[in-house]
Formats: structure tokens, C-alpha cells, sequence
């Protein structure tokens, strides 16, 4: 393993879901652990890890390309090494070598603790490791975590999905279900709440199953109404939900436990119920509506976001109306949008009337266009209300060109607002009014009416200035360097790179 003397470098490349962007916080944590210092992207690091996604056809083409511009900068770094993880390559395999054969390793979703051994050993025997388990070698909770966030953390109840929604990969890549157990899941949040973290996002593909593998079908709502006992939890979500195994004891759950956020992201997928059912979606559209109509007589100011594929193989324009109509009744706060997309080997992919992709793009602009209008209708009527945002690192690109902060409301929504002075740190929690509003974000540019210093913020500022301290000993050496989120960033070549 690599030690002080020998410290390398490393970057991760994180694309697809939150699962992919929690397994990175453990691939980080696995590095960071076996000696490895980790880097800001575009800092040509002695490592870089894709840690990749399969769910559309769009991330293999892109990764392809990615490793593609990496090989000239791998010829004129001697000792870097590429390794390529997550749903792509548990898919791919030993292709990635065969297409990219400058790659030096490739792990799959079921054994991302072997990361730093596989490096070690593709170093010493100068030769590709391509190692993919068919099976989960051990739950990924259990490996150390480098957290991207000190305020916000993901915290996964499950891995895998039972499902068999005909147009996706993941079941095929990911495996079967596994639940994590209850006490397991609250001791994780409880020492996560002690370090100041304020609000977590539980992770499963199909949270509404959870304790099937332990034969507790109430199982989530109870974990939900025991995050509600957790001292200094302030905010707790989910994704994702799945519409036919979502019952009432979570809609309750979620009313009765304060720290449960008036936020639902629910996938919809389609609203038309022979589409729904050529998906093997078990449910149809009046259920889903039924849900979303109980959500609201439960918590009224609830916000309602959803995911949509448009153009599933033999969806007809009247399939498709059925779905503008539906998200005309839902009232979404928010919708991802997606054009069908082919996975070999799914059963979708072999269904005849395959829909052309010019009649795809047209429905997904109509799509777009309905639900940002919707969306833009709905955040209007947040304007002239106060909102409690968590102060976010990063949410806002503009902020310094507006002197605007960003954060999260209780509903999820992204707020851009005017700082107080002193700002408030990313952490911090605020109070403000909407003064206007977008599709995708609210505005406050009054005054705020309420700051309040958080132990999320302490840490933040903490962490700020551990990075900037040992910013500050590297520029003694020459090397011209920033801090960025959790990373140092090293600009132009560091004086003290260390040798492999
Ligand atoms: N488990 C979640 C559920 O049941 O909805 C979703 C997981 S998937 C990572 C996220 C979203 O990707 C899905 O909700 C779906 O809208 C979209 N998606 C999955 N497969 C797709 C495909 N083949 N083409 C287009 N979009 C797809
Ligand atoms: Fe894929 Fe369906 Fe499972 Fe979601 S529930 S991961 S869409 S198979």
C-alpha cells in the first residue's frame, strides 16, 4: 500500500443516481484510508476513478469518450492509473479493457472494497485487474466513507431492487434487494447527528419495500417515526419510493414525525396505464393520483416531484396525452424528464414498435414545456411566504455573479436568497421570505428573517479551514492551490508530487 512517503493522488468522476454518489463517498473513504490524498477534478491526480452508470445509452457513449481524452494525459503521467467502477462496468466487463485497454482496472457494484487492493495489484504485476462479483460481497455501509457534505448525508436502507420494470438495468446490475437492519441503518444516522450532520436521505431503489427481507412489511415507516427520535436530526428524506407498495402507515409516518420533510419524489414513469402495464409497473393512474391526493390531505404544503420516460416502445399519442394529463392533475413541483432509452438485454428492448426518435424528441419537448409551466405555477405561490432553507455548498453556479447564497427548503425546493451580513455558512439555517420564482428555483432578495448558527455550519467552517491550512503548507512548496467543496485543488503542476 502506499504510504506517507509515497502519497498519490486521486480523483473520482461520479455519474448516474445518489446511489453512485453515496458508493463515492465509500470509494473515497477506502482510498483516502489506504494512503491516498484525494484531489479536485481537472488536477491530474496520480488515480482517477469513473465511478459509472448504465441507465441510459448516453453514459456509455460518454464514459467511452471520457477515457478516450484520458489517454494522452495517462502517456504523460508516468504511474497514473484509470480505474472504472459502478453499473457500467458490472455491465461491460472485460470490454472496457478490450475498448480501452489503457485502463488498469475495472470493479463492479457488488465489490467496491476491493478498489485499493486491485490498484496495488494492477501496479505490481503492471497489469489490468478485472474483477466483477455476482453477488454483494459485503453491505457498502460497512466500509469507511469520505462524506462530500459536513450538513447533509446519504444513508442507504437497501441496495438492489426486486423489481422488473421492463425497461431497466438495474435489477441485472445491481442484484436482488438486500435490507439493511433497522438498528444497523439508526446507529449510522445517530453518529452522523452527533457530528452535526442535519439532515439525511434515505437510499433504497424501491424504498417502499424495505423489510421484505426481514419479513416487516411496516418496516419503513417505523425507521421513518425512529428518525424522528434521533437528538439534533433536523431533516429527513427519501428516494425512491415505489407508488404500488406505498401504503398509508408511510403517508402517517410521514405527518406525525417533525423531522420528516413535506417532500415526495415519486416516480411515475408513465400515465397511461397500458404503458404502465407494458412497464410492469403495478400500478395505474387513479392509484397514483389516490396517493398524491392522501400525501396532501396529510401534510398540504407538501412538494411533489416525479420521474418520466416518454417514448416507451408502443406508446401511442393517445398513451402520451394520457401522461400530459396526468401531470397536469398531479400538480408537480418538479418532473425528470427522460427519452427512452434501449438496454440490451431488458425485455423492453426486444418489444416491437419501437417508437422513433424524432416522435420521442417532439413528446419530450411538449413534456418539458408542460411541466416547467406547471412547476413555474406552482413555486409562484410560494411568493409572500416564509421558508426555512438549510444553507447549501455549491447549489448556487450564478451566486457569486448575484451575491446571492443557495439552499434547500423543508420541501426540497432550491432557493437562491440574499445573505445576511455576516453571510451565513453552508450549514447555517435561514429564514426568508420568496420574493419570486422560476420552474426550477425560488428567489428571496429581502433581508433574512432568521439566521441560526448550526453545529452543520461549525463543522463546515471546520473543515474549511483545515483544507485552507493545508493549502497553505502546500503554496509554501511552490504548488498554487484552492479548496473546493471537500477537495483541495491543486491549480498548475504541484512542486511536490510525489513519486510512485
Ligand atoms: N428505482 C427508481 C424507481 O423505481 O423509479 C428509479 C431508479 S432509476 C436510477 C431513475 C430513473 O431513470 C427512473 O425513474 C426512470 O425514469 C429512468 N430510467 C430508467 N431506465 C430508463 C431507460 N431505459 N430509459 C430512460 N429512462 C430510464
Ligand atoms: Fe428499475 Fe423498476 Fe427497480 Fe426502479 S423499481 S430500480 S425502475 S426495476
Amino acid at each position: 500500500m502506499p504510504g506517507a512517503a509515497t502519497q498519490r493522488s486521486f480523483e473520482i468522476r461520479t455519474y448516474g443516481c445518489q446511489m453512485n454518489m453515496h458508493d463515492s463517498e465509500r470509494l473515497a473513504g477506502l482510498l483516502e484510508d489506504a494512503g491516498y490524498q484525494r484531489v479536485a477534478e481537472g488536477t491530474n491526480p496520480d488515480v482517477v476513478v469513473f465511478n459509472t452508470c448504465a441507465i441510459r445509452e448516453n453514459a456509455d457513449n460518454r464514459l467511452y469518450g471520457n477515457l478516450g481524452h484520458l489517454l494522452p494525459v495517462k502517456n504523460s503521467h508516468p504511474g497514473m492509473q484509470i480505474a472504472v467502477g459502478g453499473c457500467l462496468a458490472q455491465k461491460d466487463r472485460a470490454t472496457i479493457t478490450q475498448r480501452a485497454p489503457w485502463v488498469d482496472v475495472v470493479f463492479g457494484t457488488h465489490n467496491i472494497g476491493s478498489l485499493p487492493a486491485l490498484l496495488e495489484r494492477a501496479r505490481v504485476q503492471q497489469q489490468a485487474q478485472v474483477e466483477i462479483l455476482e453477488s454483494l460481497e459485503r453491505f457498502p455501509s460497512v466500509l469507511p466513507a469520505s462524506r462530500e457534505s459536513p450538513y447533509s448525508a446519504w444513508v442507504a436502507i437497501s441496495v438492489g431492487c426486486n423489481n422488473t420494470c421492463t425497461f431497466c438495468i438495474v435489477p441485472s446490475l445491481r442484484g436482488r434487494e438486500e435490507d439493511r437492519r433497522p438498528g444497523d441503518i439508526l446507529a449510522e444516522i445517530e453518529a452522523l447527528a452527533s457530528e452535526g450532520v442535519l439532515e439525511i436521505t434515505l437510499l433504497g431503489q424501491n424504498v417502499n419495500s424495505y423489510g421484505v427481507g426481514f419479513g416487516d412489511r411496516l418496516a419503513f415507516g417505523k425507521l421513518l417515526r425512529s428518525c424522528g427520535n434521533v437528538a439534533g436530526l433536523e431533516r429527513v428524506r427519501f428516494t425512491s419510493p415505489h407508488p404500488r407498495d406505498f401504503t398509508d402507515d408511510v403517508i402517517d409516518a410521514m405527518a406525525e414525525t417533525a423531522n420528516v420533510m413535506p417532500a415526495l419524489h415519486m416516480p411515475l414513469q408513465s400515465g397511461s396505464d397500458a404503458i404502465l402495464r407494458a412497464m410492469r409497473r403495478a400500478y395505474r393512474r387513479e392509484k397514483y393520483l389516490a396517493i398524491l391526493d392522501r400525501v396532501r390531505s396529510a401534510m398540504p404544503e407538501a412538494a411533489i416531484t416525479t420521474d418520466i420516460i416518454v417514448g416507451f416502445p408502443g406508446e401511442t399519442e393517445k398513451d402520451f396525452a394520457d401522461t400530459l394529463d396526468l401531470v397536469r392533475r398531479a400538480r408537480f413541483a418538479g418532473a425528470f424528464t427522460f427519452q427512452y432509452s434501449l438496454r440490451p438485454g431488458t425485455p423492453a428492448a426486444d418489444m416491437p414498435d419501437q417508437v422513433p426518435p424524432e416522435v420521442v424528441g417532439e413528446r419530450y419537448e411538449r413534456l418539458a414545456a408542460l411541466v416547467a409551466e406547471l412547476s413555474l405555477q406552482e413555486n409562484q405561490k410560494l411568493v409572500g411566504r416564509e421558508v426555512e432553507v438549510l444553507v447549501a455548498d455549491g447549489e448556487g453556479r450564478k451566486d457569486n455573479a448575484t451575491h446571492r447564497m443557495s439552499g434547500r427548503c423543508r420541501d426540497n425546493r432550491l432557493i437562491h436568497f440574499a445573505p445576511a451580513d455576516p453571510a451565513p455558512r453552508p450549514g447555517d439555517v435561514v429564514t426568508t421570505m420568496v420574493t419570486g420564482a422560476a420552474p426550477h428555483y425560488l428567489l428571496a432578495d429581502g433581508a433574512p428573517v432568521a439566521v441560526r448558527h448550526t453545529q452543520a455550519g461549525d463543522a463546515w467552517a471546520a473543515q474549511r479551514n483545515r483544507l485552507a491550512g493545508a493549502a497553505e503548507s502546500l503554496t509554501e512548496t511552490g504548488s498554487v492551490v484552492t479548496a473546493r467543496g471537500n477537495n483541495l485543488v491543486l491549480l498548475g503542476m504541484p512542486s511536490r508530487r510525489p513519486t510512485a
